[in-house]
């Protein structure tokens, strides 16, 4: 028995946790609430997500996001340069914020992700790993992908009635990326890190 006190997210009732087997995980005895689990791939599974995230990711912002045809004249644009014309139209505003949670926080969040992952699966501990797994806890709320692309298909249809709208490769990608974003974060696990680094028996070093 592992002789750590974790507390139930849903009722605060405080259980000691207990080694699990791969595959399985605990539930709270009061509420049955999910308390913490074992996967059976370890950290493998976030650190595929997040590189297939970072290619895509990449594409995204390099692409045009949509094009749009006006009596034979057709301009497209990238995020960046959206978030540069609202810069100019007087809304810096905005554009800070479509830049800090669709290209900032993400981007922040998948890098230190690796920073993190990678080292460990070769069992070792980057610097600043504490202060980067608080970080990535900071920051998740911030990476809003998802909103970014239901806003961009509501415009999308919206503009139909105004122009021929062509999506680029950058909507593609960034619908891509919200799927291997949710699936990096969801298959992250900050418990699993922890459990990883105890069975590497190197806790001591980070204290
Ligand atoms: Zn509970």
């Amino acid at each position: 028995m592992l002789s750590v006190l974790i507390a139930c997210h849903d009722c605060d009732l405080l259980q000691y946790k207990i080694a699990l087997a791969p595959g399985s995980s605990a539930r709270c005895v009061r509420c049955s609430a999910t308390l913490y689990r074992r996967p059976r791939h370890r950290i493998d599974y976030p650190i595929a997500w997040a590189i297939t995230a970072v290619a895509l990711f990449i594409i995204a912002n390099a692409f045009p996001v949509l094009s749009l045809q006006i009596q034979g004249r057709e301009t497209s644009t990238t995020l960046l340069g959206a978030a540069l014309t609202m810069q100019d139209q007087g809304m810096p505003l905005v554009a800070a914020l479509v830049l800090g949670t669709t290209v900032i926080a993400p981007a922040l969040g998948l890098v230190a992700m690796l920073y993190v992952l990678i080292p460990l699966r070769f069992g070792r501990l980057m610097p600043g790993f504490v202060a980067l797994t608080r970080l990535l806890q900071t920051i998740a709320p911030w990476a809003m992908i998802e909103v970014f692309v239901l806003g961009l298909l509501v415009s999308l249809v919206k503009l139909q009635h105004l122009a021929t709208v062509i999506p680029g490769i950058g909507l593609w990608a960034f619908i891509a990326l919200m799927l291997t974003s949710v699936a990096a974060t969801a298959t992250y696990d900050p418990h699993l890190i922890w459990q990883h680094i105890a069975d590497l028996d190197t806790a001591d070093d980070i204290v």
